[in-house]
């Protein structure tokens, strides 16, 4: 079984892993900046929070929300060291090589890709603009 399975299998027996899912905002964000960008980001990210030997604020450098990469990080276990070393077997406290950060870029580009075949999540609800409405009544 290619290795990107073999992940995904484990994953989708993980509950706390399939709970992450992009919501409106970054599905739109993800549809708006295209993979490439995307990508690219993700691998800044990996470079500049994950690769390090000791990343600063390791297991908690990756936040739940504000980029699509960051949830699909928490998604696919490449969040932290510890995670890293849990799931795909990279030892923590010796830096990324490069073939371990195309790794990791792989399984975030994976679980996207998979993430946007998915329905576009709803919008969420605007609170009511009451001047919105006083217009309304005016028209
Ligand atoms: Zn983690």
């Amino acid at each position: 079984m290619p290795a990107i399975d073999d992940l995904f299998l484990r994953l989708s027996r993980s509950p706390f892993r399939q709970k992450f899912h992009l919501g409106h905002r970054e599905y739109r964000y993800c549809l708006d900046k295209g993979e490439e960008e995307i990508v690219a980001h993700a691998a800044d990210f990996i470079r500049e929070r994950l690769a390090p030997a000791e990343p600063v604020n390791d297991g908690k450098q990756t936040p739940m929300r504000g980029h699509p990469v960051f949830i699909a990080q928490h998604a696919t276990a490449t969040c932290c060291r510890g995670c890293l070393s849990k799931w795909h077997q990279i030892p923590a406290h010796q830096p990324l090589t490069a073939a371990q950060q195309a790794w990791v870029v792989q399984a975030i580009l994976h679980w996207l890709r998979l993430e946007m075949q998915r329905p576009q999540p709803p919008a969420p609800r605007r609170k009511k603009d009451p001047t919105k409405d006083k217009q309304l009544r005016l028209l």
